[in-house]
């Protein structure tokens, strides 16, 4: 494996600063890492060399004719497949957008453009973000590099996957319930969901519109907040983008620290039900806090053991109506019924939402219409934003207590392809630590916390921050990194086993 693709994002934009390196090596580096390993652990859908590379070059052109340049100029980056791309094939994880390639980029894309970062290509997810796993993709899974035999999380497991196993240095993910932290928790890598606003969801397909945040997966936090930088700001086409100056995310990790910090443990995230080594890990990072000069407080909130119920009200509801623009009629798939000589719209539909749309979209669907249906409405999907408004007030009682909440990110380490796939209550638990940030809006961030005793897989541990307060996780994120990172005698993903592959 080449030197090259081991370096953080932030080694890299440095090593390009200084002429010793050009963005077409690194971009090829990183090609190259993908050819000899993508067959193993499936991280991506689709794969975009010619572009990469032309993008590449252009950045060593822009770097040799002009000193001011993004910090990240030229360091490559893979995008979950979710995210509308020009002329590139965009999928959703979903049989039915199968062939479609969008006329327009997402505002993150553009973002990535802009800042000259070349995009090697399009990483696999649930099908339409639904799920914990990448199972649910119907172009197989990805699979996790500490052991190909599991799951890499879901739904932006193919981001956290090709960061993990070093072929792309950063990644974007998105994350409704959990899908950019809990990928992150048992891969080992840093991911951050943004407060809700903080990144536009301009073309980004929509699963829970209310939900929906897109933000960075990486291998370290700075190297996330290089990213946030890069994505992150108003944005004039998506009407909920917020319009404020936020500070430099960058410059926050380069400041971490935690001295004096309030840090609110959540009784009712942890303990029963958690995996004995991700607890035990968890607890042990606490303690390097309060060694740091943390102040430990634990806090209630007591409607959190209510959040999973109520965002399997509210985000089938949502996805039901985001779904229904899928149609046959304007975008990709279009199934003819078989035995029907002239069929009527209709029928095209139903066929089409048939074979496209795979068992777990099915179920939310009708789910979701069920929750939204007159007579149902008010006792499900009303019911459900009740409970989010009570999750809101458990989140700011204790933001009057703490800087920041924390809990294990993910209850278990990662589980075995095929373990959970036909059990969908076992697949939702995976989030119940990750969904109340959603619901509320709040930002939040998984970081590697070690790994398990019992089983030598990474746990991730959750931080979150009160909405806007996205530095606060980086400072804070930056600060325990270094700490852990002393603990465990290096980065953790040093210590994966190299992928039995050629190289
Ligand atoms: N796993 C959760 C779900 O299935 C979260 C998905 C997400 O964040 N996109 O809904």
């Amino acid at each position: 494996m080449s030197d090259l693709v081991r370096l953080s994002a932030a080694e890299l934009a440095s090593a390009l600063a200084a002429g010793d390196v050009s963005s077409v090596e690194v971009t090829r580096a990183h090609l190259d890492r993908i050819g000899a390993v993508d067959s193993a652990v499936h991280a991506f859908l689709h794969v975009d060399p010619v572009g990469a590379l032309a993008q590449a070059a252009a950045a060593d052109a822009r770097r040799a004719d002009d000193d001011d340049f993004p910090e990240l100029l030229g360091v490559p980056v893979a995008v979950k497949d979710i995210l509308t791309t020009k002329g590139l094939p965009t999928t959703a994880g979903s049989r039915i957008l199968d062939g479609w390639a969008p006329p327009y980029d997402a505002t993150v894309v553009t973002r990535l453009r802009k800042g000259g970062q070349p995009i090697l290509g399009k990483t696999n997810m649930d099908e339409f973000a639904m799920g914990s796993s990448t199972e649910h993709s119907a172009f197989g899974p990805s699979h996790n590099p500490w052991d190909l035999d599991r799951i890499p999380g879901g739904s932006g497991g193919g981001s956290a996957a090709a960061v993990s196993a070093f072929e792309a240095p950063l990644a974007i993910g998105t994350d409704t319930g959990g899908s950019i932290r809990q990928p992150g928790a048992v891969t080992g890598t840093v991911g951050v969901k943004p407060t809700y606003g903080g990144v536009s969801r301009y073309g980004l397909i929509a699963l829970a519109s209310s939900l929906d945040q897109a933000g960075p997966v990486a291998r370290t936090v700075l190297d996330a907040a290089l990213l946030h930088d890069v994505i992150g700001g108003h944005d004039p086409l998506d009407s909920t983008s917020i319009d404020t100056q936020w500070p430099s995310m960058a410059a926050a990790a380069r400041a971490g620290d935690v001295a004096g910090l309030r840090v609110g443990v959540v009784k009712e995230l942890g303990g029963e039900g958690y995996q004995v080594g991700v607890q035990a890990r968890f607890e042990e990072t606490l303690t390097l806090l309060v060694d740091a000069g943390a102040e430990l407080v634990e806090v209630s909130c007591p409607h959190f053991e209510l959040a999973l119920a109520a965002y399997y009200l509210i985000l089938p509801s949502e996805a039901s109506s985001n779904l229904a623009k899928f149609d046959a009629m304007r975008y990709g798939m279009r199934v003819a019924p078989e035995g029907v000589a002239l069929p009527s719209a209709e029928e095209v539909m139903r066929a089409t939402r048939e074979a496209g749309f795979g068992d777990e979209v099915k179920r939310r669907i009708i789910l979701g219409t069920f929750a939204l249906s007159s007579g149902y409405y008010d006792a499900y999907y009303g019911q459900a934003q009740k409970v989010r408004t009570l999750i809101s007030r458990d989140f700011e009682a204790a933001f009057a207590q703490a800087d920041v909440l924390v809990s294990p990110t993910a209850p278990t380490t990662a589980f075995r392809i095929g373990e959970k796939v036909d059990d969908p209550l076992a697949m939702y638990l995976n989030d119940i630590a990750t969904i109340p940030a959603n619901l509320a809006g709040v930002p939040g961030m998984s970081l590697p916390s070690g790994l398990a005793r019992e089983d030598g897989l990474p746990t991730g541990f959750q931080i979150l921050a009160p909405a806007l307060q996205d530095a606060r996780l980086y400072a804070v994120g930056a600060a325990l990194e270094a700490m852990l990172v002393d603990r465990w005698g290096g980065p953790l993903l040093d210590m994966a086993p190299e992928l039995t592959v050629e190289d």
